[in-house]
């Protein structure tokens, strides 16, 4: 086993670092008071080849891999989780829904915008009545000649309030679970389509997230989005990527949160000498490296499973699991190494804690993972 990052991998990482310490880290203690989605960084992170890195560069993206795209996630979330949480829904979520069960004109005309920073995208999925138990979503879809008639509200959706396409999940009638499926692209402006205010969020504040609201909403059947009636099992099928690469947010926060305590223990005296050479001090910081050099050990294999086309429905929730409870030690032990300082929104590890906490609920909470994990152990056993 390899388990060095190539010599373009690593130069990859220093320009994203560096990217990242310029343009977004300067900025991100300013977006979270705003809630701003920076429009600016967006576009440039598109002109750098940064949005959609993973896409075919036929359809705009930079043609690179996963680890590619593990180490842009994990460096923006470095810098600021609610930016990546934003591109994350649009290069990710979206585009990678559209780019595997898209036709060759969805995939032309959707994911260049994206890819060059110029519009989001978001996934629908989530209702008011419907979060872990996706499947019993009441978003319906009704045939009527060429056309669909979409009815329903989604809530919680990443980027909704300013998102220019959305994949919306909906359901025929009467269908249930795994059947009865459709997905659809829609777009900003179709008649019968809104969008709510933006919501205001404990952490990833930056990211705008809403509601989506469908009104008699009379579409072509050119918009739907893969097969009609298998979207969950496509949605399935398809979510390895999106798994394998969400437990990089927590790796991303823990490393930046293990960064300043460290930085701050060394420089904060207290008895007459620096509090890092306490050892109740340096127990904190040995665990949070620990933690996020286990993470990420064990995340790059994910994503090196997925590359090579494994199977990783057990270990994705193991490492979404493990990683989005190391996070909550690393931000509690790390605000704890500032004291009073931590509590004050001078320093960014106050952030960091409410950012992290999105992490054990989003992309599946915690319990959900640990309810696949167990599911996927008794297959094995039986
Ligand atoms: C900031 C943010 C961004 C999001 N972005 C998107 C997005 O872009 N698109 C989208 O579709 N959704 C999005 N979501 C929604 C997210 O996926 C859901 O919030 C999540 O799946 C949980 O659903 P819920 O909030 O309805 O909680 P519920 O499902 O109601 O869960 C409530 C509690 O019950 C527990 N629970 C539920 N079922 C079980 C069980 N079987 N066993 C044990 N415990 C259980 C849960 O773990 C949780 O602790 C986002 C959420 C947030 C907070």
């Amino acid at each position: 086993m390899d388990y060095n990052l190539s010599d373009e991998h690593l130069m990859l990482k220093d320009q994203v670092r560096k990217f990242c310490d310029i343009e977004l880290a300067p900025k991100a203690q300013e977006l979270d008071e705003t809630q701003e989605f920076p429009w600016g960084v967006y576009q440039k992170a598109g002109q750098l080849g940064l949005v959609g890195s993973y896409l075919p560069a036929e359809y705009g993206g930079a043609g690179g891999d996963l680890f590619s795209k593990a180490i842009i996630y994990e460096e923006f979330v470095r810098a600021c989780f609610g930016f990546n949480l934003s591109l994350n829904a649009a290069d990710l979520l979206f585009c990678n829904n559209v780019n595997k069960h898209g036709t060759e004109d969805q995939k032309k005309k959707y994911l260049p915008p994206i890819c060059r920073g110029e519009v989001l995208g978001c996934w629908c999925l989530t209702e008011p009545g419907s979060g872990s138990d996706a499947l019993s979503i009441k978003s319906s879809c009704v045939k009527d000649g060429d056309y669909f008639i979409l009815n329903g509200q989604k809530t919680f959706i990443t980027n909704a309030p300013e998102a220019q396409y959305f994949v919306m999940l909906t359901r025929e009638p009467g269908s249930k679970r795994m059947e009865g499926g459709t997905a659809f692209i829609l777009e900003r402006g179709m008649k019968g389509l809104s969008t709510g205010k933006k919501f205001n969020k404990m952490g990833g504040r930056c990211s705008p997230t809403g509601e989506v609201f469908m009104e008699d909403l009379r579409v072509h059947q050119d918009y739907v989005l893969g097969a009609p009636g298998r979207a969950f099992h496509q949605m399935f099928a398809s979510l390895d990527v999106e798994r394998s690469l969400t437990p990089f947010s927590s790796i991303g926060i823990a490393q930046a949160a293990l960064e300043v305590a460290t930085k701050y223990a060394l420089e904060r005296a207290q008895f007459g000498k620096p509090i890092a050479e306490y050892q109740l001090i340096q127990e904190k910081l040995a665990r949070i490296a620990t933690g996020v050099e286990m993470a990420r050990t064990f995340a790059y294999k994910v994503v090196w499973m997925v590359m090579n086309g494994k199977k990783v429905t057990k270990e994705a929730a193991m490492i979404k699991y493990y990683a989005s409870r190391m996070v909550q030690h690393a931000v509690h032990d790390g605000l704890q190494v500032f004291g009073g300082y931590g509590y004050m929104k001078e320093y960014p590890i106050e952030r960091y804690y409410r950012d992290a906490r999105m992490l054990e609920i989003g992309a599946g909470t915690t319990e959900i993972q640990k309810v696949i994990i167990a599911r996927e152990l008794f297959r094995e056993f039986k």
